[in-house]
């Protein structure tokens, strides 16, 4: 915990002070690390948090955005606007990609933090802060089921409840998808799946293939890289392997012929895209009820306390939460 002078918003910007920021494996990786996934250091120390919600409090100049005094999400993912991948719509695969606690930049875990105009969204009164700051891995399950593009009437499985799984599974039950075969291995978190309307739940990839589901999507969002070598025996034949977990470590070993000869699709989701505004109209309009997500908050002072808790590994909470 340091001292350190509040940022000022340069041209463009609006700065944000922080109401709610989560916690999320990423940030957990770094803070055990010392080294963000891609083998990228920070050169020197940081803050963690992307995602978190706040209250305007300043405008730089010329921004577009709501009016100071507004609460706000944020979506993290800030791009140029001027690259080929941006100019191709695809701005969370951005050339100059700039991701707040991705090193080098500081993100939310912090009492103030300036960001983009055009990264935030105004939230209604009937989002929390908390509801705010998990309209972010929500996204990151919207994105997820665009890439999938879901028919309704199919099966679909889910390797891994935690927030990503949880906010995929959602995400994908808004576009009519109600047969949820989930994998995961702490209680708690399969009970919640189930309370969410997951239809099979079991400890394991495996006791989805033994039970013989074979869905068309699997969404891989456990980052457990046995879970994604097995996903390609669980998916049906002519089907959709989504990866959204990060894979630790990077290189993954699966079977090519198997994968081959059921010809089945492999996509890499990447965070995010332009998935803020819908993340937060599920929330408002009551489609997506993040408000029942189990989460434990602490205080800014307890935030140490809090990343302590986090690198013992996943527990019963999806997320905890800092509350500056
Ligand atoms: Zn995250
Ligand atoms: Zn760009």
């Amino acid at each position: 915990m340091v001292d350190v002078p509040a940022p000022e918003p340069a041209a463009g910007e609006v700065l944000v002070c922080v109401r709610a920021v989560a916690i999320c494996a990423s940030d957990i990786e770094i803070y055990e690390n010392g080294c963000a996934s891609g083998g990228i250091y920070p050169p020197e120390p940081m803050s963690q948090g992307h995602e978190f919600s706040g209250e305007i409090v300043a405008l730089g100049e010329c921004a577009d955005a709501p009016a100071v005094g507004t609460r706000v999400a944020v979506e993290p993912s800030w791009h140029c606007g001027r690259c080929n991948m941006c100019r191709e719509g695809l701005c969370n695969l951005c050339r100059n990609i700039v991701f707040p606690s991705y090193p080098p930049r500081d993100g939310a875990m912090a009492e103030y933090i300036a960001c983009p105009d055009y990264s935030v969204a105004a939230l209604p009164d009937n989002v929390s802060d908390i509801e705010g700051a998990l309209t972010e891995p929500l996204g990151v399950g919207v994105h997820a089921v665009r890439l999938a593009q879901l028919s309704g009437n199919e099966k679909v499985a889910v390797l891994g409840a935690g927030m990503v799984g949880i906010s995929t599974m959602l995400a994908a039950q808004v576009q009519g998808v109600d047969a949820f075969y989930v994998a995961e291995p702490i209680p708690e978190r399969r009970e919640f799946a189930r309370q969410m309307g997951a239809r099979v739940v079991g400890e394991s990839h495996q006791d989805l293939i033994d039970a013989g589901i074979e869905p068309r999507v699997v969404f891989e969002c456990s980052g457990d890289n046995a879970a994604f070598a097995q996903s390609l025996a669980l998916v049906r034949p002519n089907g959709h392997v989504i990866v959204v977990g990060i894979p630790e470590p990077p290189e993954i070993c699966f079977d090519c012929g198997r994968a081959r000869r059921n010809q089945i699709s492999i996509t890499f989701s990447r965070r995010s895209l332009n998935t803020l505004e819908t993340a937060v109209e599920l929330v408002a309009s009551g489609q997506v009820g993040l408000g029942a997500i189990p989460v434990r908050t602490f205080s800014l002072d307890e935030a140490p306390e809090a990343f302590a808790l986090a690198a013992q590994g996943p527990g019963p909470e999806l997320r905890l939460i800092v509350i500056p």
